[in-house]
């Protein structure tokens, strides 16, 4: 999964559901019936392929190519459609027994019926769907792609005979008894066994592919992209062809299954992939809640039409019909769908101990910072160090969806943290990564710092193509090929797998305006920008070149550049307290930490209080147990009473030493403390409030240590 930007794929889901119910409804009926059949009959039977191939290409790749033994995945799936089963035979239970569908039915009838055909003419799609895919899966162990492939499209061509083309079988009396056969078991080939497994297979073949993000140019994209289409287009029309043929000539026993529906998805597939966009987590589960629920809301139309006496408009109106039908399916599918997303994030999070990430905040900073920038440059956030502890994922997320699509990070493995999490544009990794993970930048689409050029020569020995940008120290002596070095830097425009996209410095004096600092950082500037017209006078392309980070941005803008590599800022605090105070941009924190309040109790007098007996008690005192400690980034500096917390308003001091997992305050004369209540730790509470910059203070650091050290335990929840 390169950049997982697989949003489309949702999106399709969701016209396919509706395609689904024109299946069931027949939306053109009353007006055309040859159109109808060519809506309902061929270009919906894309529908269910397409369901199937996104299944395949998220579930199968790694057991089908990667030969997985993870069997998690495969089970989390099957685990999860048998109850989404289960719910939908209870569900239309009630419909099976007005309709009188179970009677004189034997057990050995219900257990093929539940096997292959469901209870519910809709329902045939679960238990094939988890058929399709555990055959994949036997088969991928054994076989290698082509193989299973060939498997799949034989076990295609059966099924092809039992469905649009039995006509022909018809004629061969032998083959048309062992089809007879085994129609007494399952009523169409239709299934788990015959029609499933190619479009699984065909999915799984583009799961696999687009693992491996191509490093090929726009203009080859583009007119990949114009061949897909084409392919599309006409093997949509050999569809129709098809189809149209088959019925006229009335071969059809069923009409599911066409030879010409193979390229189509195929081409369908890749056009859909080639549309990138960030997935929306509601979306993802309201197809298949329009899949299950659409046939009740058939019900509910027809009988409410009955009630009211408008039968003519709802009922005999094919396409008022459905529309009718598709509104409630989607209303109802959206509602579920909101439901269990919802209640998927509700547990935990806010149990233990917590960081509470106000977007609107965030979003703010964003917009004032905009404001800064000089013309031409665009914002690429630093989200390094679990974006300042706010959330590595979270917080480019957020961004992600405000339009922002580049980031900077520390590390490969912050890089692929936020690619696994679905962030897309570009992010740029500033620090040194070890030879044994270039191949991770490839596959996760990260652009590496070349940080000398000793390493752009290691980098290019890996002989694939990489994205890079080419960092120049002007003073800092940290990372980056000495400004001085023209000539070598010049040399590493010729290394040919180096895709150079940048070129950029660190300015390490610029939270200072005082003459002398001013002095440095102007001539780090002017270092930095004689290197790069030296670079393009010898006719080396330097795309992108960027300098300022926050500091930067707010002190010195007219220095410019094409990116703002702004951290600290954007989270809506600086370094210190001072810095802030003289800073005229309106920056606004971000987030808060949280604490659950554990344990209400009283010591008496002579009582001590934690690790070293470090504070003992004269009078009888009331303290509570925080769910906090050092673990989770609260300096272990601020025990015995140089830090606090607040609890209902109020501020109460931090007693005794603070632990690993929890910190101990005094409640003394505070009313109404409870068990299970929230203390805060950094954040406001009615008129009171503890900054970052308090907690920096009294542990003698900068609040970019504080923010960045908030511990991995915690929860970010964005608010
Ligand atoms: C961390 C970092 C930034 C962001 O710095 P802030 O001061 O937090 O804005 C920018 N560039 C580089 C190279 C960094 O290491």
């Amino acid at each position: 999964m390169d950049t997982k930007l697989t949003g489309s794929l949702d999106d399709c889901k969701i016209i396919a559901a509706f395609l689904v119910i024109a299946i069931h409804t027949s939306p053109l009926t009353s007006f055309n019936a040859e159109a109808d059949f060519v809506l309902t009959r061929i270009l919906a039977r894309t529908a269910v392929p397409f369901f199937l191939m996104v299944t395949g290409y998220f579930l199968l790749p790694q057991y089908i190519f990667g030969k997985s033994m993870d069997h998690r995945p495969l089970l989390r799936f099957v685990r999860k459609t048998l109850l989404l089963y289960a719910a939908a035979i209870l569900i239309f239970l009630p419909v099976n027994l007005y309709a009188g569908q179970l009677e004189d039915m034997g057990a050995a009838d219900f257990i093929r019926m539940l096997l292959f055909d469901g209870t519910f003419y809709h329902l045939w799609y679960l238990p094939a769907s988890i058929t399709g895919v555990l055959l994949l899966w036997m088969l991928g162990k054994k076989f290698s792609f082509q193989i299973l492939f060939m498997i799949c499209l034989a076990l295609y061509g059966f099924g092809l005979s039992g469905d649009s083309y039995y006509g022909f079988i018809m004629k061969l009396p032998a083959v048309e008894d062992l089809y007879n056969g085994l129609f007494h078991i399952f009523s169409h080939t239709r299934n788990g066994l015959f029609y499933v497994p190619v479009f699984l297979a065909m999915g799984a073949r583009f799961g696999h592919t687009s693992s491996y993000p191509s490093c090929v140019s726009a203009y080859l994209r583009n007119r990949k992209r114009r061949f897909h289409i084409c392919g599309f287009l006409i093997s949509l029309l050999l569809l129709i062809f098809e189809g149209m043929l088959l019925h006229r000539f009335h071969v059809q026993r069923h009409d599911s299954m066409y030879l010409s529906l193979l390229p189509c998805m195929a081409f369908l597939f890749a056009v859909v992939l080639s549309i990138k966009k960030r997935p929306v987590p509601v979306f993802r589960s309201i197809s298949t809640w329009i899949y299950l629920l659409h046939p009740l809301m058939i019900i509910l139309v027809r009988g409410a039409a009955k009630l009211t006496h408008c039968q003519a408009v709802f009922v005999e109106n094919s396409l008022i019909h459905y529309i009718s039908v598709c509104f409630l399916s989607g209303f109802s599918a959206w509602m579920t769908g909101r439901y269990f997303t919802f209640h998927k994030h509700r547990y935990d999070l806010k149990g233990r101990a917590w960081i509470e990430v106000d977007r609107k905040k965030l979003s703010h900073n964003v917009s004032v910072l905009k404001d800064l920038l000089p013309p031409g440059c665009k914002l690429m956030p630093a989200v390094k160090a679990n974006a300042y502890g706010h959330g590595a994922v979270l917080i480019a997320g957020i961004l992600n969806q405000i339009g922002i699509d580049s980031f900077c990070a520390a590390s490969v493995s912050e890089g692929i943290e936020l690619r696994k999490g679905g962030v897309c544009g570009e992010i740029l990794i500033l620090g040194y990564t070890h030879p044994e993970y270039f191949p991770l930048l490839g596959k996760y689409d990260l652009t590496q710092t070349v940080i000398n050029s000793r390493y752009a020569k290691l980098l290019n020995e890996y002989g694939k193509p990489m994205k890079v940008h080419i960092k120049i120290d002007t003073g800092m002596h940290r990372l980056g090929e000495r400004a001085e070095h023209v000539e070598e830097i010049a040399h590493i425009f010729e290394l040919k797998n180096l895709m150079i996209e940048g070129i950029y410095t660190h300015l390490c004096a610029d939270e200072s305006t005082s003459p002398k600092d001013r002095a440095f950082t102007e001539a780090q500037a002017k270092a930095f920008y004689q290197v790069v017209s030296a670079l393009r006078k010898r006719g080396c392309s330097c795309p992108r070149v960027h300098l300022l980070a926050s500091y930067g941005l707010i002190n010195y803008p007219e220095l410019s550049g094409d990116y703002a590599r702004v951290g600290i800022a954007l989270y809506g605090v600086l370094s210190s307290r001072s810095d802030v105070e003289g800073c005229s941009v309106p920056l606004l924190p971000v987030l808060s930490v949280k604490a659950r309040i554990a344990a209400v109790r009283d010591i008496f007098p002579g009582e001590s209080v934690g690790y070293g007996l470090a504070y003992t008690a004269a009078e009888k005192r009331k303290i509570a147990v925080l769910s906090i400690g050092y673990a989770d980034g609260l300096p272990r500096a601020l025990s015995c009473g140089k830090g606090s917390a607040l609890v209902n308003g109020r501020r109460a001091p931090i007693t005794g030493r603070i632990c690993m997992d929890q910190t101990i305050i005094d409640i003394t004369g505070i009313p109404g403390v409870r068990e299970g209540d929230i203390a805060v730790v950094i954040g406001r509470s009615g008129g009171e409030e503890i900054t970052v910059y308090d907690i920096a203070e009294q542990t003698g650091t900068i609040t970019n240590e504080i923010l960045s050290r908030l511990g991995g335990r915690l929860e970010r929840i964005p608010v």
